[in-house]
């Protein structure tokens, strides 16, 4: 999988990028594209770091598809330090921001857990990247922009191609779309509503339930991430994983309903 910017080779009169997510959505735009032979010149992946690992091996999986196809890697595109960076490291440097942690006794670096209205992760991590790269694209070529929103979400369609809603085709047939092709997702999508970050705060609770029933793994590095925002932004927003639940508190929650007759672990 490429990781690197592509040299720029446009076909035809137009530059045809496609922004791809990994979800079923953008997978099944992707390989409808394919089947219906659509010029594809370049194919975007943002990643945060923070992906299932059978999102890897499913991008993996369709990268290799992708060039047996089409002859192209998707481009990854990655902020220079990551999401844990950006989370407890990055230093503020607005003089508006450093008075605000000053007053509120916050530390002078790090961003937090994501929040409804701070949410860096998909703008610093995501958005950022793909809208830049876009932009350039625009700036030099002709170039149509691919968003895999399905039919069932097309209110959130803006100004660049859907085909999936052009196909009038819903989130359910893009999943099916999905496993038609032989992309199952290594299973997420019979646990889960949602393929994205293991480590979203935004999910529900009952992901998190199934997060710690089946991948034990990141649920304990989710566990450690809440602790350590926690020691450092103290019980304000920026530590908070969610309004009303930390990590500790979620975990002796489902302990307690697995386990109702015993007292809580240690
Ligand atoms: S899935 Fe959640 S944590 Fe990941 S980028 Fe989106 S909002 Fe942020």
């Amino acid at each position: 999988m490429k990781t690197s910017n592509q040299t720029l080779s446009p076909q035809a009169d137009y530059y045809h990028a496609v922004s791809l997510s990994g979800g079923k959505d953008s997978t099944a735009m992707l390989l409808l594209m394919i089947e219906r032979d659509m010029p594809i010149d370049l194919v975007l992946s943002a990643d945060t770091g923070m992906e299932f690992p059978e999102m890897y091996e499913h991008l993996a999986k369709l990268d290799e598809y992708l060039f047996k196809k089409r002859k192209l890697h998707i481009t990854t595109l990655r902020h220079p330090h990551g999401f844990e960076w950006v989370m407890f490291e990055e230093p503020k440097v607005k003089p508006s921001a450093i008075q605000r942690r000053l007053r509120d006794g916050v530390p002078l670096y790090g961003n937090g857990w994501p929040g409804i209205h701070v949410r860096w992760c998909t703008g610093q991590l995501k958005t950022h990247l793909l809208t830049k790269k876009v932009n350039e694209l625009k700036g030099s070529y002709q170039a149509l922009h691919y968003v895999g929103i399905a039919y069932d979400e097309r209110e959130r369609c803006k100004e660049e191609q859907y085909p999936l809603v052009e196909w009038k085709i819903t989130e359910a047939q893009a999943l099916n779309i999905c496993y038609a092709h032989g992309f199952d997702f290594g299973g997420l999508y019979e646990i889960y509503h949602r393929a994205s970050c293991w480590c979203c705060p935004f999910q529900r609770i009952d992901e998190l339930r199934k997060l710690r029933h089946h991948h034990p793994e990141l649920w304990e590095r989710l566990r450690a991430l809440d602790l350590r925002a926690r020691k450092q932004f103290g019980p304000g927003p920026l530590g908070q994983f969610k309004k009303s639940w930390s990590m500790e508190r979620l975990e002796e929650r489902f302990f307690k309903e697995e386990n109702p007759e015993l007292p809580l672990a240690g």
